[in-house]
């Protein structure tokens, strides 16, 4: 990391009112958790694109909940890494000085929450929330098996027999109906209050940092020009240079759990 370049990122940084923070895969993959996505993230012969969709479901709603009970069978020993545990302390330091902070992820494991974060908005939902198909309630449900039909069930082996779950194996309502994950997937819309938060966030901040994330897909990928249109400053950090790099004002290369912890100290 150039030094000169830390040091003016910190003067930007300590002078931000307002400081919002997009998060991405990259902050949990060194929490050890897999995103299903890409190469080699399949899940028996599926891959995520075939589960976490609304088809998915119309066609085997058993078979798309085994997955997520599986998801969640592996955030069992999962815990927040240095990043996501520097994010927690830059809010708890920006809110306490008066000033705002905005956490918005792309993530479903929660592991922001875990590590102390307060001002989160979920844009993909939660693993570890349900919402009940017929009265549309949504509650945070923390059982793993989902249901007992669940237990030992999930195996991501690709010759793992395939069991077959009838609807009263599905986790239910106490009204009677069907709660799925409350996850958004592919092809499926935003939650309106939540994009509308956040946009509201982004056009408000002084400084915007985008963590573990390329932001090609939307609404990630809208965010940076957004915050751009509004005058912020602008800072990424990632592996390699995504298509954003060319529009942000600092571009911070390596482990979020690395970068950002040492980002984040000895602020002036
Ligand atoms: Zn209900």
């Amino acid at each position: 990391m150039h030094r000169a370049q830390l040091e003016s990122f910190r003067k930007r940084l300590a002078e931000a009112q307002n400081v919002v923070v997009l998060t991405g895969a990259g902050v949990s993959a060194e929490s050890g958790i897999p995103t299903f996505r890409g190469a080699g993230g399949l899940w028996r012969r599926y891959a995520a694109t075939d589960l976490a969709t609304p088809q998915a479901w119309q066609r085997d709603a058993g078979l798309v909940w085994e997955f997520y009970n599986y998801r969640r069978t592996l955030m069992g020993d999962k815990a927040p890494n240095p990043a996501h545990k520097a994010l927690a302390g830059l809010e708890q330091r920006w809110t306490a000085a008066g000033r705002r902070f905005d956490l918005v992820t792309q993530n479903i494991d929660d592991l922001h929450f875990a590590a102390g974060s307060q001002a989160v908005l979920r844009l993909h939902g939660s693993l570890w929330l349900v919402r009940c198909l017929a009265c549309g309630e949504v509650e945070e449900n923390r059982q793993v098996p989902i249901t007992s039909a669940y237990e030992g069930s999930g195996s991501p082996d690709i010759d793992a027999p395939q069991r077959r779950f009838s609807e009263a194996d599905l986790p239910h309502c106490s009204c009677g109906g069907i709660l799925r994950p409350h996850v958004v997937w592919f092809g499926e819309g935003l939650d309106a209050r939540i994009l509308r938060a956040a946009q509201r966030a982004v056009e408000a901040c002084s400084l915007l940092l985008v963590v573990g994330t390329s932001a090609v897909v939307y609404p990630a990928a809208a965010v940076i020009p957004l915050a751009r249109q509004h005058g912020a400053c602008i800072a990424e950090v990632n592996l390699e240079t995504t298509p954003a790099t060319g529009l942000v004002d600092y571009h911070f290369a390596g482990r979020a759990g690395e970068v950002l912890p040492e980002m984040l100290a000895g602020l002036p």
